[in-house]
């Protein structure tokens, strides 16, 4: 529950950071250092890390009035970072850590990358292969990682890596912050359907890492893991946008633009499903808000893979509608998307045939829609558990293809 007077406190210091640096003429990394130095960039994180120690629930209250007094934004610059990896650098890092990552990842001046999945382990994350070896001081990691997004423009990654083979595979993983310009990091483009490579795969041959940055204890990567893929969930299908905007926005500016003073049954069929869709998205809409405004931890529970996964069918569906709207133009598709490595994620300015094929993957990024239902199934309506037959196993001793 938001006591009143740390409502009023925080609009206090927004109107004053408003009006100390009126965002239309400040530079964005300075705008932010101040939103940073302030307290009001994760207002729940402690004081010094960018937080006054407040409820999470004023941290939408508080990006909503900078977004729409027009301050530039931290998740737009660093969508991995803000979103992901700062939530799991304030919960399990060191002191030295939180002080030294979480300013330069807020204002966008060092960009985060996650380094979890792998050829072999996507959904499965705790198989992992990459192996991390002590060496004095220092780490030695040797392996590969794939799907990596922003890993091109990324300065540092979140990585797992497996410490201990012997142990079940849980057990054995422990989680770095990894210098990804060192030595011994090769980055690699892999381009997606849109000719944009928003993701990577990442190699590593010997790569060093300091044990300063260790994220958490030896052996605790996977508990440390789980905070980052909890943030994940509310980062992708969370977000409080304003009523009518997101995705449903580009179908109804379709229909209005082609079918709005049309009188026949088939227009009248397209608005049912624009209409039911616009409901839906209104419906996740509320509960997101709902469940931002309950929200009394960080960390948030599974009612992010609930949102994540209304996220991801209902852009599915919504895009489907807006190419279908197109009408037979809908069926003309440019096959010649520039091969590009994009400066951040975002679909922006893109046209419908481009969102359409974006947002497919929208079901497997973050998480697949069936590990999104197993989640609900599990933690929330309290079915029985999947089948898992290597968790026992000592990792070494699991069949790999
Ligand atoms: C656009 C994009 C960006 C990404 N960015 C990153 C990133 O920055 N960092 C990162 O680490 N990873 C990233 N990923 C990887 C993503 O997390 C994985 O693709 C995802 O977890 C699925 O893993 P997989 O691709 O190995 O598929 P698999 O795990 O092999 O799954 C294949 C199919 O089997 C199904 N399946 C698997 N297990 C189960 C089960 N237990 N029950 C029911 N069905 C199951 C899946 O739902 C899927 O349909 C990204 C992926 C995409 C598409």
């Amino acid at each position: 529950m938001i006591v009143q007077s740390e409502t009023e406190r925080v609009d206090g210091l927004v109107d004053q950071l408003l009006a100390d640096h009126p965002p239309a003429g400040s530079d964005p990394v300075v705008f932010l250092g101040e939103q940073f130095d302030r307290g009001l960039a994760w207002v729940h994180f402690q004081e010094g890390d960018g937080g006054l120690g407040l409820s999470p629930s004023l941290h939408q209250r508080i990006t909503n009035r900078l977004i729409e007094a027009g301050a530039p934004s931290a998740a737009a610059r660093n969508v991995i970072g803000y979103g992901m990896v700062a939530p799991t650098i304030a919960t399990h890092g060191t002191d030295r850590q939180r002080k030294r990552y979480l300013r330069p990842m807020f204002t966008g001046q060092e960009v985060w990358c996650q380094l979890f999945s792998e050829p072999g382990a996507g959904s499965d994350v705790a198989g992992l292969a990459t192996r991390a070896e002590r060496d004095g001081d220092e780490w030695l990691v040797n392996g590969q990682k794939v799907w990596t997004t922003v890993a091109h423009l990324a300065a540092r990654g979140l990585l797992l890596a497996r410490t201990n083979p012997d142990l079940p595979k849980h057990q054995g993983i422990t989680c770095f912050l990894i210098d990804m310009h060192g030595p011994g990091v090769d980055v690699r483009p892999l381009y997606q359907i849109t000719g944009e490579a928003e993701f990577n795969e990442v190699f590593f041959t010997d790569a060093k890492v300091a044990d300063a940055d260790r994220l958490g204890g030896v052996g605790e990567g996977w508990r440390v893991g789980l905070t980052t893929l909890m943030n994940e969930r509310v980062s992708i299908g969370g977000t409080v946008s304003r009523r009518g905007q997101g995705p449903i926005d580009l179908a109804v500016d379709v229909w209005k633009e082609r079918w709005a003073d049309d009188p026949s049954p088939y227009a009248s069929a397209l608005r049912d499903r624009l209409m039911r869709l616009w409901v839906s998205s209104e419906t996740t809409r509320l509960t997101n808000q709902r469940a931002a405004d309950l929200r009394q931890k960080g960390t948030p529970g599974p009612e992010g893979s609930v949102a994540k996964l209304a996220f991801a069918e209902q852009n599915k569906l919504i895009t489907e509608l807006a190419v279908d709207l197109l009408g037979a133009e809908g069926m003309l598709h440019s096959n010649d998307y520039p091969r590009v490595r994009p400066k951040g994620v975002g679909l922006a300015g893109a046209d419908v045939h481009k969102q359409f094929l974006r947002t497919r993957a929208n079901s497997i990024e973050g998480g697949t829609s069936e590990v999104m239902r197993n989640i609900l199934g599990e933690r929330v309506l309290g079915l029985p558990g999947d089948v898992r037959t290597d968790k026992e196993l000592p990792w070494k001793d699991v069949p790999r293809s």
